[in-house]
């Protein structure tokens, strides 16, 4: 993984003479991570330069999060968007969410409730439905109880593998989907077909289930916060504050 921040030039040559599409995530690449998820929010300074990207080239959210619950947190009506790992989206004229099996259905939600009858053990354990996938927070939990939470799920986990991909993301949580679920790689995919073809692909993305979309996108640019070994990201940031400043100078070029 080479340095951005070192390519920037070069990425900023070829920017100003085929366009951008801005592609990234939005918890600890747009908003800093926190510890209740629920309070997670863009700072004033990046929403003004994310703004101000979106006036210079196409910008596209895709996040883990609902759609509803992404679209509301970055408030930008110029920005296109992608949630549930690109389960759902909104890309222009292009809108639409994943059409599900009832037995796929079924499967997620025997496996929410199973989620939701160990989070009674552990009072801040978290399961956040969101529809058709969800997610198990953890990060309010006391560092004693972390091991012993993990194992627990891990149990819990066990009985639905063969359906359900059940990843660990940053800051302690479980995202769960089904295994024939869109990725982010596919959402990667869809933004491309969407938007002019010239324009020079870039994602940003800060955590496992991003891997989906730096595969996806193995000519283009992709950019991981925090190296990160084995990462098929071939670029990284340090800290989250480096994307805001990618952000200025793609809002300047
Ligand atoms: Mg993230």
């Amino acid at each position: 993984m080479d340095d951005a921040m070192k390519q920037m030039p070069a990425l900023l040559a070829r920017v100003r003479k085929d366009g951008f599409l801005l592609m990234l995530d939005f918890d600890g690449v747009l908003a800093p991570l926190v510890v209740r998820h629920d309070r997670a929010r863009m700072l004033p300074h990046t929403r003004h330069l994310l703004a101000a990207c979106a006036r210079r080239g196409r910008i596209v959210v895709i996040s883990g999060r609902s759609l509803s619950d992404v679209r509301s947190r970055v408030g930008l009506a110029s920005v296109w968007y992608a949630g549930n790992h690109g389960a759902e989206w909104r890309m222009g004229k292009a809108r639409g969410r994943e059409k599900t099996s009832r037995a796929a259905d079924a499967k997620l939600r025997e496996a929410r409730n199973a989620f939701i009858e160990l989070s009674r053990r552990y009072s801040s354990v978290i399961v956040e439905d969101k529809k058709l996938t969800f997610s198990v927070h953890f990060r309010s939990l006391a560092r004693s109880l972390v091991t012993q939470f993990r194992k627990d799920a891990e149990r819990v986990a066990k009985r639905f593998r063969r359906v359900l991909d059940i990843a660990e993301g940053n800051e302690h949580i479980f995202n769960i989907r089904s295994h024939t679920s869109r990725t982010k790689g596919d959402a990667v995919r869809l933004a491309r077909r969407c938007a002019p073809t010239k324009a020079v692909p870039i994602y940003i993305g800060d955590d496992m289930t991003d891997e989906d979309a730096f595969g996806a996108l193995l000519r283009g640019i992709t950019i991981r916060v925090g190296k990160h070994r084995g990462s098929a990201a071939h670029l990284f940031v340090r800290t989250r504050e480096d994307v805001d400043t990618i952000l200025s100078l793609l809002a300047d070029h």
